[in-house]
């Protein structure tokens, strides 16, 4: 039989490539704590956690035991009208660490999904009181997914060139990074004062896909704050900050305003499974309450809250409160910032940023070399056994919480090599 990767060829197509450009994939088999595995027997650091997923290492024994004891027991059942421990349980568990504004969780199975509830909340929250609100408002940069709903309001069009005649009305403001922060808040203002904007839609403090371009949270507090002041619904996108990656729970926890809306995916389910929730105020819900089943949410997906995906979303939170878990986020946010302090003095670092466990550095490299220097850089790391996936002319590192300090300092070095031998 043919390795894996190159049976992969056959059928598989693959998110986010151009097959042509990039044709060969490696094939994984297996994953441990911070660590990747393929089929020849090397080893990689997964140093972007699989996407920010996989927080607590893969594959843990705590997560993958209470999974298979919910699989024996209750494996899928319809969420219309059925309920179930797990999902009652997640539900608890988020209460005692979500921003005490927010009361009520709505299940889907994706970041995606999860933005297009909160997109299609906020604009029925205006329908159902009778306002025709039809405008939402985001950040420039800012990726909430790549469903039409989440697709729209995100602004990266490299993904969204050939879609962008079927989006909703967005409009478009940029973050307030610290300097402009009257500007933009005078923008958005302005935008608001039409009367007919829904909803505000933001990564709170740190845009991923946008390579961790990170923003200000006074800026950001002002923006949710005038959000109160025009009754538009405020929805913070924590699929990639939420669970503990800001040093904190949740971003929006930075903030003093704060959000009617928070979508979560990502870390919620520790990269075990996929799903998603929406969450919202009970004033959020209380527009949908009503006599008329018009006014109700019609919106549900066959796997909505799958009773093992939620027990492995409430054994991840439990990791994520353990004491264990808080002192690994302050240990590699420390190491992290002990390696700024050297490293961004280097010539060919333009810039450097953090907050919490999430860490970038902006390459010094002119426009013309970094067409190229992208893939250059990334099989540089894979060669030397480190996963990271440089964005642009940024590199970032947001490794599991349980990297070891070795392997942190692995990561640290195979980076500076590469500045030192690439650049
Ligand atoms: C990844 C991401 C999404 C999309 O999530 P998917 O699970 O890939 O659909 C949405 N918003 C943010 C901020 C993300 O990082």
């Amino acid at each position: 039989m043919k390795n894996i990767s190159a049976r992969d060829k056959k059928h598989l197509w693959h998110p986010l490539t151009q097959h042509k450009l990039h044709p060969d994939t490696i094939a994984i088999t297996r994953a441990k704590g911070a660590l990747l595995y393929d089929e020849e027997g090397r080893e990689y650091i997964d140093g972007i956690a699989s996407w920010y997923t996989c927080m607590y290492g893969h594959c843990h024994p705590y997560i993958a035991e209470a999974a298979h004891r919910q699989m024996t027991q209750l494996d899928q059942v319809v969420f219309s009208g059925f309920t179930h421990e797990p999902a009652v349980r997640l539900s608890e568990a988020l209460m005692e660490i979500l921003p005490e504004n927010q009361q009520k969780l709505f299940f889907s199975d994706n970041g995606s999904t999860a933005s297009d509830v909160a997109i299609k909340m906020a604009l029925q929250y205006h329908f159902n009181q009778g306002r025709k609100r039809d405008v939402l408002v985001a950040f420039e940069e800012g990726f909430h997914g790549d469903t039409f709903g989440a697709m729209s309001v995100s602004g990266l069009s490299v993904y969204n060139g050939p879609f962008s005649d079927f989006f909703l009305n967005v409009e478009r403001i940029p973050v307030p990074d610290g300097n402009n922060n009257r500007e933009v808040a005078g923008k958005f203002e302005r935008i608001l004062r039409a009367g007919n904007v829904a909803g505000f839609i933001y990564e709170p403090l740190v845009q991923g896909a946008a390579a961790m371009k990170m923003h200000d949270a006074e800026g950001l507090n002002t923006l949710i704050g005038l959000c109160r002041k025009y009754d538009v619904i405020a929805i913070a996108d924590e699929v990639m900050t939420g669970f503990g990656k800001t040093g904190r729970n949740f971003a929006s926890e930075y903030m003093d305003h704060l959000p009617d809306i928070i979508s979560m995916s990502k870390a919620l389910t520790a990269g075990m499974v996929p799903m998603a929730l929406t969450s919202c105020t009970r004033e959020v819900y209380d527009a949908f309450y009503s006599d008329d089943i018009g006014k109700g949410l019609f919106h549900g997906h066959t796997y909505s809250a799958n009773p093992v995906a939620c027990t492995v979303a409430l054994s991840g939170i439990e990791l994520l409160k353990s004491g264990e878990m808080q002192e690994n986020i302050r240990r590699v946010s420390a190491s992290h910032r002990r390696f700024d302090e050297d490293i961004r003095k280097h010539p060919k670092v333009a810039r450097t940023r953090q907050l919490g466990v999430i860490y970038a550095m902006d390459l010094e490299v002119s426009t013309e070399r970094y067409g190229g220097l992208r893939d250059k850089l990334f099989r540089f790391f894979m060669e030397k056994g480190v996963y990271l996936r440089p964005l642009g002319n940024t590199i970032y590192i947001l490794a599991p919480y349980v990297v070891t300090d070795e392997q942190l300092q692995k990561v640290y070095e195979v980076i500076k090599a590469a500045l030192d031998e690439l650049l």
